[in-house]
Formats: C-alpha cells, sequence, structure tokens
C-alpha cells in the first residue's frame, strides 16, 4: 500500500510552492504531487510551429503539466504598494489570512521566484506622476485604474525557471507522479484517506494512493473536476462566479503609454446599465494572442508575451463578472455553454472580429482581415461573428467598457481593433476553507485557482507556501 504525509492534485505553482516551503521547513513530510500532464521541459504548444491548434490528446499543453497554466503563461507576478489596505487583483489570500501577513507572504514568495532566476526588474514603479494623472482620468470616467508593481518573467523565462524548480523538488526527495489523473477522492466517514488514479488517456484500472492530508490544487483546468468532486463528497461550495468576456488586441502605438508607465494597467470599471465589474485583465505589450483547450474540448483564447520575441501589438483580456444564485447557480456550466457555441461558430477554433463591425452590425470575412492595419497574431482564428454568442449583457458591458477606456486611452476604440472570444476563466464554485484551508472534510485542503481562493501566479504560489507552513504546525501540535 502507498502512502504518503501529503498528496498534492495538481502541479502547478499553488503545488510546487507549497513543496517547496515543506523543503524549506524541514517538515521532514513524505510528499507526492500528482500531475495529469507532462514534465514541464516535455510541454510544447503545436500551435508556434504549424500555427493552429491541435488539440493535444490526452490534455492541452498549454493547461496542464508541471508549473499548471504557469507554464506558458506570461509570468506577470503581480506584487503590491506598502500603503494599500486591501489586495485589488490576484484572488482573495488575504480574506483567510489577513492583509499583513499576505504582504508578508508574497514578499517571502516573491524571494523564492528570484532566488530561482526572477527578473530583478520591477514594472510599474518609475512613472509615478504620469501614472497619477492616468489614474485621476480614469476616475472622471468611472473607472479604477490598480497600479501594482509587476515582476514580469515572460513565457520562455517562465518554462527556464520552473524547470529549475522541477529539478530542485526532485533532487529533494519530492515525488512528481506525471502523466497520472487523479479521478476520484478517498473519503470514510468525514475523513480524507487518498485519492484514486489512472494514467492519464488510458482507462487502465484505477489504484488507491493513501495520504493523511490531501491538497487539491487542481487550477482552472481542474475546476469542472472539482465541482463533480464537491457534489460527490458533499465538499460545501458556496455560489462562485464565472469571468467571461474577449481578448482584445489593438496597436502598440495605442497602448505605448499605459505600456512604458506600468507594463499593465488593471481598469476596473462598472457601466451602466447593468453595472457588472468588467475588468481589463493580463495585458501583454508587444505580445501574442493565444488559444488554449479545456475539458470537453472548448477552445478559449488567452494572450502572453516574450521576454525577447516581440509583436507590434498589445492584447489584454476584458472581462465581466457574472454571479448567479437562484433558481441557477451554475456559473461553470453557463460559461461552458457560451464557449461551445462560440466553438461552433469558428468551427473548433476562436473567433475573432473587429471592433467596427460589431458597431455596424456584420460579421468580419477574412479578405477584410488580411487588409485590416491590425493583424491577429492568433492565426488559427477565425473571422466571424462574437455577438451571436456572448450573450447581450455580456457584449453590452464590454462595448460600454471599450468607449468609458477611449476617453482615457485615445484609439482603445478604433475600429480596427480586434476582438477574440470566447476568454473565459472558469472558478469552481468557491470551495468553503477556514483559516487552515481546510474544507468540511478533515484532512482534505484546496488551494490556488482551483477552489476559487485566488487567481494569478503569485496569490497561487503565496497560497501553497502557506498551506505547507499550516501542515508544518499540524506536525508540532
Ligand atoms: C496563457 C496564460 C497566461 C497567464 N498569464 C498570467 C500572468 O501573466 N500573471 C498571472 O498572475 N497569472 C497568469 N495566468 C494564470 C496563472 O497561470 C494561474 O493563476 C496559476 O497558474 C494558478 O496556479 P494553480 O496552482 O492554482 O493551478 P494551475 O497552474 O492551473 O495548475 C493546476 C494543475 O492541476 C492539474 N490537474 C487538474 N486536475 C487534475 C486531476 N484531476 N488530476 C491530476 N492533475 C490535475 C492541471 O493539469 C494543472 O497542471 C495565465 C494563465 C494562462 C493559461
Amino acid at each position: 500500500m502507498q502512502k504518503y504525509d501529503v498528496i498534492a492534485i495538481g502541479m502547478g505553482p499553488g503545488a510546487i510552492f507549497m513543496a517547496y516551503e515543506l523543503l524549506n521547513l524541514k517538515s521532514n513530510k513524505k510528499v507526492l504531487l500528482i500531475e495529469q500532464g507532462k514534465r514541464v521541459e516535455e510541454r510544447t504548444c503545436p500551435i508556434e510551429k504549424i500555427g493552429k491548434c491541435v488539440k493535444c490528446k490526452p490534455f492541452c499543453n498549454i493547461t496542464s503539466g508541471f508549473s499548471g497554466a504557469g507554464a506558458f503563461s506570461d509570468g506577470k507576478l503581480s506584487l503590491y504598494n506598502k500603503e494599500d489596505e486591501d489586495f485589488y487583483v490576484g484572488g482573495n489570500l488575504h480574506k483567510y489570512i489577513g492583509v499583513e501577513e499576505t504582504k508578508k507572504l508574497i514578499d517571502y514568495t516573491d524571494s523564492i521566484y528570484l532566488k530561482f532566476g526572477a527578473d530583478t526588474k520591477l514594472e510599474g514603479i518609475e512613472y509615478k506622476e504620469e501614472v497619477s494623472k492616468i489614474k485621476n482620468k480614469a476616475k472622471k470616467e468611472g473607472l479604477t485604474l490598480i497600479d501594482i508593481p509587476i515582476r514580469h518573467l515572460g513565457t520562455e523565462k517562465a518554462h527556464e525557471l520552473y524547470k529549475k524548480l522541477e529539478d530542485y523538488l526532485e533532487d529533494a526527495g519530492v515525488n512528481l507522479m506525471f502523466n497520472t489523473t487523479v479521478t476520484d477522492l478517498v473519503i470514510e466517514e468525514g475523513t480524507a484517506k487518498g485519492v484514486k488514479v489512472r494514467k492519464s488517456g488510458t482507462n487502465d484500472e484505477e489504484e488507491i494512493i493513501y495520504a493523511d492530508n490531501v491538497i487539491v490544487a487542481v487550477g482552472r483546468k481542474g475546476a469542472n473536476w472539482l465541482v463533480n468532486m464537491c457534489e460527490k463528497h458533499d465538499i460545501k461550495t458556496e455560489a462562485g462566479i464565472v469571468d467571461i468576456g474577449v481578448r482584445y488586441e489593438l496597436s502598440d502605438k495605442v497602448m505605448e503609454k499605459i505600456n512604458k508607465y506600468m507594463y499593465e494597467g488593471k481598469f476596473i470599471g462598472r457601466p451602466s446599465p447593468f453595472k457588472d465589474k468588467v475588468r481589463t485583465f493580463c495585458q501583454n505589450p508587444s505580445g501574442f494572442v493565444s488559444s488554449e483547450v479545456y475539458d470537453n474540448n472548448l477552445s478559449l483564447v488567452n494572450g502572453h508575451s516574450y521576454k525577447d520575441r516581440k509583436s507590434t501589438n498589445t492584447n489584454l483580456a476584458i472581462l465581466v463578472s457574472h454571479h448567479f444564485n437562484y433558481p441557477f447557480s451554475k456559473p461553470i456550466e453557463y460559461g461552458r455553454n457560451i464557449a461551445q457555441n462560440l466553438n461552433e461558430l469558428g468551427n473548433g477554433n476562436i473567433v475573432v472580429q473587429r471592433l467596427g463591425d460589431i458597431y455596424r452590425g456584420k460579421r468580419t470575412w477574412e479578405e477584410e482581415l488580411e487588409k485590416n492595419p491590425i493583424k491577429p497574431t492568433l492565426k488559427s482564428a477565425v473571422a466571424g461573428d462574437i455577438t451571436f454568442a456572448l450573450g447581450y449583457r455580456t457584449m453590452t458591458d464590454i462595448l460600454a467598457f471599450i468607449r468609458d477606456m477611449d476617453k482615457i486611452v485615445e484609439g482603445f476604440a478604433n475600429p480596427e481593433n480586434l476582438l477574440y472570444a470566447p476568454e473565459i476563466k472558469f472558478y469552481s464554485n468557491q470551495v468553503v476553507i477556514d483559516r487552515n484551508f481546510e474544507t468540511n472534510i478533515k484532512g482534505l485542503y484546496s488551494i490556488g485557482d482551483g477552489g476559487g481562493m485566488t487567481r494569478g501566479l503569485m496569490m497561487a504560489s503565496a497560497s501553497g507556501v502557506e498551506m505547507a507552513r499550516i501542515l508544518d504546525k499540524k506536525k508540532n501540535n
């Protein structure tokens, strides 16, 4: 019988930083991380070479494998301002451990990233006066600009950094099990006893691996699986949200000041008439739009940028947060239906449309895209009409937000700008956890993006560090 002190499901930043900190604390625990995807050095996305998404089997290399969604991320580590009394991006870790503790944790987690090779340069701290002017301008338009320092790894450097972490953990004796899917949790009398696993992409017989502590760190990729687990095992959840929107691509020239002063401008608005929260997210100066595949072959759009390879376009997400409670409370299902419709409209691909065509009430045609001043950086995207599927409320929110942004950044609403869809951020229904990240099932914990606690690299990593400290203290009690 295989038995561990700690099993983490998933090998994203959450699980990696938990394992790192357990080593650092010399906690002497037998740790196993289980990942459905591949080692980081084996992860490649064919789209780079052949220009289209081939829907890799059994799992998309962008979202699965060592370092999870972090491997192909743009690697923007969101830090904080010392004077801030709250956290406005990255998730809700501070709601569990407090703002001051989260700041300390982020400092520490950042120091680990630096130790493994992150760029020492911080973006967004040099041009305080200019940023303040943009902030005031935004305020007049009813938008909030969150300016926090950012450490930018860049996609290719993120790969190198995570490879070093992979080697470090393995050399130090952490057990890494790849190409293995956790199919179920083993729970007896309200206590987690272990997990059931199977070789990824096969119908092989399931095997049980036992552990005293099971950490769910499945990221957005595992959000749907986690919903099923919660239903099956009566794990308590609260209604969550789904973020639905587009990836917006425009000229670097239009975004010149924002890119220079902040690298990433995080704008938040609540446009009329719905007053939904609409925000920009994951801005990539001189970047590339990318696609990723989720469960049931759903293609979603995303974006990233390299340290060295550059385009002449900036891309960013414009996301609308949707809450549901009664009588429908299935945000993941709502998002999946929208994604499915959009995928069908694009014949399995991401759909792209010019902003001007949306205003004119027409689809975009391939020939028009070829002549468009903004050339799409996602070559596999299919020209079409996203308004058929995005929903009136989401579309209205996005267009109003773009109009508001244009008053702050001239050219933000240029008709040649491109909207790719679907960009959707799935979170599980929020898993109910206590201060120790423990669910109502004894010995079952939830960290990172999957259970809805975090929404970005830094907070997901920091939640892993804190998890390790909690487990270490448990040993000492
Ligand atoms: C293209 C892209 C760009 C991004 N850019 C940024 C950025 O610049 N800045 C930022 O802060 N964030 C960015 N993000 C988001 C960031 O990557 C995530 O917030 C972060 O990786 C979450 O970490 P995590 O550990 O919670 O989960 P993940 O990194 O998602 O890892 C979860 C892992 O669990 C595995 N898994 C799931 N279910 C199972 C199962 N049943 N059995 C076994 N394994 C399982 C998955 O395969 C995955 O590898 C980006 C994401 C993408 C995709």
